[in-house]
């Protein structure tokens, strides 16, 4: 692995520890260190696309696809009150890890405006 791979490859070739929680041909799932609600997930494209704005036409299936991926774990961890599913770009949308990923909260009621 090179030394430019970023912290969500690492987690997936299992040089840094995590739970995968789900996996399949083009993206992954692990629980977020740091939750921000009962459910706090996130769904991880195995192709390092920095973040949704430099993701290419090429990448539109596999942007599609975490968002079914999101919707299929929102399922399965029987998210049935509701759930809400964030992506942060850049510095001021808050964005920490440069490898895209979408954030699936849910498990108590979340406020609007977020901060
Ligand atoms: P963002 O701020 O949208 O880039 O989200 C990055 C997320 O990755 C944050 O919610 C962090 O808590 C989470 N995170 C950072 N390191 C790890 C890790 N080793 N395992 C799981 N989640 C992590």
């Amino acid at each position: 692995m090179s030394k430019d791979s970023t912290l969500f490859q690492k987690i997936l070739a299992k040089e840094i520890p995590a739970n995968i929680e789900y996996e399949d041909e083009s993206c992954f799932v692990i629980k977020d260190i740091n939750p921000q609600a009962p459910t706090h997930i996130l769904i991880i494209p195995k192709k390092p696309i920095p973040r949704i704005a430099e993701a290419k036409p090429e990448d539109t299936a596999i942007l599609g696809h975490l968002l079914a991926t999101a919707r299929l774990m929102a399922d399965t961890l029987h998210l049935k009150k509701g759930f809400r599913i964030v992506i942060n770009n850049g510095q001021d949308g808050g964005e920490s890890v440069p490898h895209l990923h979408v954030h699936l909260l849910g498990g108590r009621p979340l406020e609007w405006p977020p901060g």
